[in-house]
């Protein structure tokens, strides 16, 4: 008996996550992922794919705190071994930094997060009709 790791259905993880990084569906690629902020659209406007599946929930947050956290502690460390700056200008550059920078990771982060739980059929993406990619329709 052979087993077979690939089937017909396969959905590659690295395309559907490298869409919902730049917010489009994970499904095509072509419409985009996002109504809001952070609100994924209920059904992709060019497949019909639905997203109201995904549980992102506290993924993409984290994920965006731990990448600006292990940045700007880098850019702290360096700073004070090679010239010694004044707290008051780690105060005003790194608190913007620490404010910003995770506000413009979390929507590509939670496109990301979606778009792996789309390819890996997590969370009602895999299971039922409403849940079939545009191929397998
Ligand atoms: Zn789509």
């Amino acid at each position: 008996m052979s087993v077979t790791l690939t089937d017909a259905n396969e959905r590659p993880m690295l395309p559907a996550a490298m869409h919902g990084l730049a917010g489009k569906c994970p499904a095509c690629g072509k419409a985009r992922l996002f109504k809001g902020f952070l609100k994924t659209v209920d059904r992709c406007d060019a497949c019909g794919a639905p997203m109201h599946h995904h549980r992102a929930d506290d993924l993409p947050p984290y994920l965006a705190i731990l990448v600006v956290g292990h940045l700007l502690i880098g850019v702290m460390i360096h700073l004070d071994m090679v010239w010694h700056i004044a707290p008051m200008t780690y105060l005003m550059i790194m608190v913007p930094l620490g404010i910003v920078l995770p506000l413009a990771l979390l929507q590509p982060l939670k496109g990301m997060v979606v778009g792996m739980q789309w390819a890996k059929r997590m969370h009602g993406f895999g299971s039922g009709r409403d849940a079939a990619s545009p191929e397998e329709q």
